[in-house]
Order: C-alpha cells, then sequence, then structure tokens
C-alpha cells in the first residue's frame, strides 16, 4: 500500500476533472477539492484501488462518485440487460438515498442512469428499473444478495465497485453478503473501500478485495472533530427525561438529534417529549422506509426541530446545521459516540454533544474517553435530587415553569405510558445486535438479519 500526504486548497480542474463534471461540482457550490478529493481523484482515474479511512463528512462521496462518473461519461448508453456498470454498496437507506442524490447532482447534464437497490421498500419498482441495465446501481447488501440470486440483477459487467462505511456494514452482519456480491462482479473491477474506522475484519476484507491500493488517511481513527464541544452531565436513568426537556426549552439548541440506544428506547423519547410538547420526529429500524424519509425530510427542511434517532438509522446521516447532540443513553460500542457526535460540527461548523450518563454506564463512558483519548468534562451532577415526579402526576403543573415549550398536543396527553418511561430494559438489544446473526443458527437465513438495513 502507498501512503498519500494531505494537500491543500486544490481545483477539482486540476485533479483531472472537466467538461460538465466540473461545471456540476461548481453548481453545486463544491469550488475546492476537499482533501480526500485532492488524494482520492488522481488515483482513482489511473485506475488505482483506493483505501479510504475517512467519516461521512469528509467529502468521500464526491471522491469516489467523479471518477466514476467521468469514465462511465465516455462509455456511451449501451447496456447489457439487469447488469450495472458501477456499483455502490451502502449499510442503510438513508446513505443509498442521500448517495443517489450526490451522483444525479454531479451528473446532471451527461446521460447517466442510477438505481436504488433497498430492502424495506417494493422490490418490483427496482427490478423494472434494472431490466434496462443501469450506469450507477447504489444497494444495500440484503435486498441486491437476493436480487442477484435471483437473476434479476447481474454483476458480472461491473467493473466499479465502492464500498462506502465497511465497518458499519460488518457491524450489522453484512460481511458475508459483501464479499458474496464483490465476488459476483467482474474480476478486473476497480474498488473503492471506505471505511471511519479499520478494525481487523476490515484490514482483512480489504486486503482480500482490493489490488495494491491507495491508502487515505483524513481523520485520524476515532478521534473527535476539534470543533465540537464535548460535555457529560450524570444523571440516573430516572431523571434524564426531565432533563433532557429541560434541556431542549433552551432555544439556542436550534437543531438537535436525540441518540438512544435501543428502538424502543427511541419511540419511549420520543412519546416523553411529545408529551412535554415538543414536536420531535423520530428514526429507526422498524419504521418504514417512508417514515424514515419523511422524519428525515422534516428534520433536513427545519420543520422538525428535534430527531430522536438509534444509531444505525442516523450512520451516513447528512444534515448540515445540526446543533446539538444528545446522548440519552451511551451506546453499547464505544465507537459509535464517535459517528453519533459527528453528525454535528459538519464542514468546520461548531456544534455540541452533550451526553446524559446514569451511573450504571460509567464504564461505558470510560470506553469512549479511551477511544476518543480524551477525559470528558462533566458539567453537571444531578444523582443527588430526587426523581422527578411522574408525568401522570405532574400534568396539572405544566405549563408554568416551561414558557418557552409548545402546548402540549392535546391528542398526544392521552398516549398510553408502558412500563416507567424511562428506565432503559437491560434486556433490550441495540439494532446492531439484532442484526448480527445470533450464535448456533450458523448465518442461514434465519439468523441473518438482513433485508431492513437500519
Ligand atoms: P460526504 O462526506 O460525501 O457525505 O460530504 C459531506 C458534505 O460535504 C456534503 O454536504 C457535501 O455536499 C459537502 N461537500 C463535499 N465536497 C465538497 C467540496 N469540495 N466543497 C464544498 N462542499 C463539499
Amino acid at each position: 500500500m502507498t501512503e498519500q500526504t494531505t494537500t491543500t486548497q486544490t481545483q477539482f480542474s486540476d485533479l483531472g476533472i472537466s467538461g460538465t463534471l466540473l461545471a456540476a461540482t461548481k453548481a453545486a457550490g463544491m469550488e475546492e477539492a476537499k482533501p480526500i478529493q485532492a488524494q482520492a481523484i488522481p488515483p482513482f482515474l489511473e485506475g488505482r484501488d483506493i483505501l479510504g479511512v475517512a467519516q461521512t463528512g469528509s467529502g468521500k462521496t464526491a471522491a469516489f462518485s467523479l471518477p466514476i462518473l467521468s469514465r462511465i461519461i465516455g462509455l456511451g448508453t449501451k447496456r447489457r440487460p439487469r447488469t450495472a456498470r458501477a456499483l455502490i454498496l451502502v449499510p442503510t437507506r438513508e446513505l443509498a438515498v442521500q448517495i443517489e442524490t450526490v451522483v444525479k447532482t454531479l451528473a446532471k447534464g451527461a446521460h447517466v442512469s442510477t438505481c436504488l437497490v433497498l430492502g424495506g421498500v417494493s422490490r418490483n419498482s427496482q427490478v423494472r428499473r434494472m431490466q434496462q441495465g443501469v450506469d450507477v446501481l447504489i444497494a444495500t447488501p440484503g435486498r441486491l444478495t437476493d436480487l442477484v440470486r435471483e437473476k434479476e440483477v447481474i454483476l458480472s459487467d461491473t467493473t466499479w465497485l465502492v464500498l462506502d462505511e465497511a465497518d458499519r456494514m460488518l457491524d450489522m452482519g453484512f460481511i458475508n453478503d459483501v464479499r458474496r456480491i464483490a465476488k459476483a462482479t467482474h474480476p478486473a473491477r476497480q474498488t473503492a473501500l471506505f471505511s471511519a474506522t479499520m478494525p481487523k475484519e476490515i484490514e482483512q476484507l480489504a486486503n482480500t478485495l482490493l489490488r495494491e491500493p491507495v491508502r487515505i488517511e483524513i481523520a485520524k481513527q476515532s478521534t473527535t472533530a476539534a470543533e465540537i464541544e464535548q460535555s457529560v452531565v450524570i444523571a440516573r436513568t430516572k431523571q434524564k427525561r426531565k432533563y433532557l426537556s429541560d434541556l431542549l426549552a433552551n432555544e439556542s439548541m436550534k437543531q438537535v438529534i436525540v441518540f438512544a440506544r435501543t428502538k424502543h428506547g427511541a419511540d419511549r423519547v420520543t412519546r416523553d417529549l411529545e408529551r412535554d410538547g415538543f414536536n420531535a420526529a423520530v428514526i429507526h429500524g422498524n419504521k418504514s422506509q417512508n417514515a424514515r424519509q419523511r422524519a428525515l425530510n422534516g428534520f433536513r427542511d427545519g420543520s422538525v426541530r428535534i430527531l430522536v434517532a438509534t444509531d444505525i438509522a442516523a450512520r451516513g446521516i447528512d444534515v448540515p446545521g445540526i446543533s446539538h447532540v444528545v446522548n440519552f443513553d451511551l451506546p453499547d460500542e464505544a465507537e459509535s459516540y464517535v459517528h453519533r457526535i459527528g453528525r454535528t460540527g459538519r464542514n468546520g461548523a461548531n456544534g455540541a454533544a452533550i451526553t446524559l450518563c446514569d451511573p450504571t454506564e460509567a464504564s461505558k463512558l470510560r470506553q469512549v474517553e479511551r477511544i476518543i483519548r480524551m477525559k470528558l468534562p462533566v458539567t453537571a451532577d444531578i444523582t443527588d435530587q430526587p426523581d422527578p415526579v411522574r408525568p401522570a402526576q405532574a400534568r396539572g403543573n405544566e405549563g408554568s415553569a416551561e414558557g418557552q415549550k409548545k402546548p402540549a398536543q392535546p391528542h398526544r396527553q392521552h398516549a398510553k405510558r408502558k412500563g416507567n418511561g424511562s428506565a432503559q430494559r437491560s434486556g433490550e438489544r441495540t439494532e446492531s445486535q439484532q442484526r448480527r446473526p445470533r450464535r448456533g443458527r450458523g448465518g442461514g437465513q434465519a439468523g441473518r438479519a438482513r433485508g431492513k438495513a437500519a
């Protein structure tokens, strides 16, 4: 592997991008290339494989899309039915939709066809779209595996393969699908693999799939963006709900993602926020694709200020202007903390990340601190205060002290509360745990969580 060093202030024209693609970068407001683009585009155009250690937000989508598009544009429109010239494989549906938008934006004015193959939505339109063959196929591994098996998609003509967020595909139990899919592509393909972190399994995957790749490392593994102000509040789980509502009453928190560890936890937090009069949307793997896209669109266009999300559903979400990330609870995997807080402070903007930590989560906090190689400042410890009264008891008093909140929506007032509404059920599995094959089922269909990429 060869190492590349960071370059500064590069124009896309210096990198070999020209014609309609160059015009499209300008029209998209991309005046100068980002470091990952400056480093990846020239070797990719030369036909080299790329191994990129970079997170979403670094500009990697254009880094792999521009060279692929520039090669495809010269090929004309003749394609074999059900084939794809380029395949971009991603862990989540949201990321796939986002990447297709970028590809279409960059390909504006060129005759380049795209297709999304994703779980959770009807396969018929995807099969129909593939019938003519497409230039760029963007897919999640589960549904693509199904369509390849059914010969609705043929990958033997695919000469560009991009594996994006490979570490997340590993976490979600997709690694064997990824290997099989890669094997079905053209043997002389060009491959790019991007991953925010480089666990051993991803290094091994890279060794088998990439040929003498150019290695590009943008942010140091598992370091957090310097622009993000991070803090920890020690609060018992029972205190977190009220603390969160009090926090969010502060309108300087303009756009907020609240992370919950489990899908049920995310639903509970959302219900509690709505009960407290906030307008919040929720996004997790049990929601339909349409509901998720609706929540995301509302958050993106600013009509929804608070998005509650699980780790997997939030991967790859690129919404500019997120001012705050609140970790309602600590993630099971310390690495997820880095991804969570990376939703804010993007593109050099300021952001803040507040983590609510129950004393029983102290060991998870230590793991996070080990990974980010810094001690997080504890800005408050409210464990000496009594647990707040349950909302059912307190409802009569609401609205006096929290004048900034919107009045609670009447139809939400009667929403049924499950359990005590605050405690995390220790037995709940996170989405990534649910997606991992359970031991003993031997990786068969039943044990494989697929198709519904979070
Ligand atoms: P990505 O890591 O590909 O998700 O990109 C993160 C964000 O950076 C997206 O909002 C892109 O539109 C933006 N972006 C990518 N490349 C550039 C560039 N060269 N100049 C300005 N913005 C960019």
